[in-house]
């Protein structure tokens, strides 16, 4: 029997999910269906309780219903619960199990596609919204010798930290203290790009060599990439996330982890 598969969101249309997980498909040789499921603003429950119920196997959540998820489960693993978002459904026959690949994907992108480690380094997180506090449990988990968070509302970056037990090495600081600062990896999980807007990051923080991360995919070389390129740090924008975090889900479906590099090749041919 196909299983069946979707991405809920508002909108969704712009969702490159169902693309990735055909490919994924094909290369595993599973016989599934994953398609675009639009839910109205107040009926994300509803919308995935029909789902569920006509036998589909699981969900993909984006934008604005992570938080939402991560309620409507019944079940939810421990990297979920750190970020108190769920990004990914199981409908195992007893319970919805929720689940957050998000993390995962950043870092594997970033350790084992671009090569840069995260043991020992200085990260900067920029944002302080769902993306940012998804990501970091896996980034604490690779053991940086600091992950520094920085918003625009500083509240939000403080009230984050203190959701989290791990002061030693996990701290907010406002923007007006970058400029004493230098990172190794600094990430944009702002949506500042949407807008072709930048975070009040200054040059002075990129570190030689480093490497500027932006969630935001699609976008060509946004003001965050240019401001980091001339700064002379390595640049990467998020479809290699987006593309990990969906091998994650995908093994969190059916027990198979796709090989993710000629997808994100093709991916990458794709969105150019
Ligand atoms: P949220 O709406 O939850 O958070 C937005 C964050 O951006 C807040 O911290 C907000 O600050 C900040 N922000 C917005 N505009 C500006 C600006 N002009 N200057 C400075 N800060 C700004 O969004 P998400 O966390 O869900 O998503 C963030 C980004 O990550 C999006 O671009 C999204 O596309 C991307 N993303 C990429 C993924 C991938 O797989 N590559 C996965 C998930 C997300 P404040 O608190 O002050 O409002």
């Amino acid at each position: 029997m196909t299983d069946r598969y979707a991405v809920v969101g508002n909108p969704v249309a712009h969702s490159k999910s169902p693309e990735i997980h055909a490919m994924f498909a094909r290369e595993c040789g599973a016989d599934m269906q994953y398609e675009r499921l639009l839910a109205p603003a107040t009926e994300f429950a509803a919308t995935v309780d029909a789902f569920r119920i006509s036998g589909a196997a699981g969900v993909n959540v984006t934008l604005p219903f992570k938080l939402e998820a991560f309620d409507y489960a019944g079940a939810r693993t421990a990297r979920a619960e750190r970020g108190r978002s769920v990004n990914t459904l199981r409908f195992d026959a007893n319970e919805i199990v929720g689940d957050n690949t998000d993390g995962v994907g950043l870092c594997r992108d970033i350790v084992s596609n671009i090569g840069q480690p995260l043991l020992g380094a200085r990260i900067l997180l920029v944002g302080a919204g769902g993306a940012a506090r998804a990501v970091i449990g896996a980034l604490l988990d690779f053991q940086p010798a600091a992950l520094v968070i920085t918003n625009r509302t500083p509240d939000k970056a403080q009230a984050i930290v203190d959701e989290f037990n791990a002061r030693n090495v996990f701290y907010a600081i406002g923007y007006s203290a970058l400029p004493t600062r230098r990172f190794d990896v600094l990430i944009n999980a702002t949506s500042a790009s949407l807008t072709a807007s930048l975070p009040l990051v200054p040059a002075s923080c990129f570190d030689q060599n480093a490497l500027a991360y932006d969630m935001m995919y699609g976008k060509g070389q946004t003001p965050f990439l240019a401001l980091a390129a001339s700064a002379g740090a390595r640049t990467a924008d998020g479809l290699g996330m987006l593309v990990e975090q969906a091998a994650e889900a995908f093994f969190v479906w059916r027990g198979v982890r796709p090989v993710t590099g000629s997808v994100l090749k093709s991916m990458r041919q794709s969105t150019r």
